[in-house]
């Protein structure tokens, strides 16, 4: 069952008002703007167009059933990749990420997959292609990297954490493989239940994840000696690695 139509009104009449203690430029605020159905491959969703006072771009929620006031909700937190996400780019492995986590929630009665519009880890799509360009004209990984700049984790979940607060989610199950991220949440006042291993099926794009070690930089090569980013903020889990790999993956 998804949100009704009584369920999404309650709910956009509340946002339209909804200010925040300290309202302003430095206190995150998020509103929900707009909510549809969304029929998709991966099951029934239903998006959510927020907007936020902090950076101005339009985060979504794809959202599977009703997640209002509800306990334990799935919840992938996915970073927009267009090169990745739209055109299946295998210098990253952001598609295969966000297709294993919205092929699961969409089997599941309750998840939300949160997109957030970080393209380039918040750095933007132009300079990510820059820093992509300085790679393919033999930079270090770790200038490269320099280049597309670190993400403001910080932003990223407070924003993030907000969503989940306008959406009324009571706690959740976070799908990843990164301990931090459950820290960084649980600071923002989210409550985390359980974690869910981000496990993906093995492709012949990412087998050299189960044969090729990190680099000095804490990155893999694959087998065309390219670097992948890790452009989701943490690696994924594929299946068929050893408990030593898994393990090798959260340190
Ligand atoms: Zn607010
Ligand atoms: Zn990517």
């Amino acid at each position: 069952m998804s949100l009704s139509q009584m369920k999404i009104k309650e709910l956009l009449d509340e946002n339209r008002a909804h200010e925040c203690e300290g309202f302003g430029e430095s206190n995150v605020c998020v509103r929900i703007a707009a909510i549809a159905d969304l029929p998709s491959r991966f099951g029934d969703f239903q998006v959510v167009a927020f907007y936020n006072n902090r950076d101005n771009k339009e985060h979504a929620a794809f959202v599977k059933g009703d997640i209002c006031g509800a306990e334990d909700v799935p919840v992938r937190v996915h970073s927009e990749c267009l090169t990745g996400d739209a055109i299946g780019s295998l210098r990253c492995d952001c598609r295969d990420q966000l297709e294993s986590a919205l092929t699961k929630i969409g089997r599941m009665d309750k998840g939300i997959l949160l997109y957030m519009r970080q393209e380039g880890r918040g750095i933007g799509f132009t300079n990510k292609a820059r820093a992509y360009g300085l790679q393919d004209h033999g930079y270090d990984t770790v200038d490269a990297n320099l280049a597309l700049g670190f993400r403001d984790d910080e932003r990223e979940y407070s924003v993030a954490a907000h969503m989940l607060f306008s959406l009324k989610v009571k706690s959740i199950q976070l799908m990843t493989n990164n301990p931090n991220k459950i820290n960084n949440l649980t600071q923002l006042g989210v409550v985390v239940s359980k974690r869910i291993p981000h496990i993906i099926p093995p492709n012949e794009h990412n087998q050299f994840y189960l044969e090729t070690k990190a680099t000095k930089s804490g990155h893999l090569m694959d087998f065309q000696g390219k670097e992948r980013l890790l452009e989701q903020g943490d690696r994924p889990i594929v299946e068929g690695m050893t408990p030593e790999q898994i393990a090798a993956l959260q340190n």
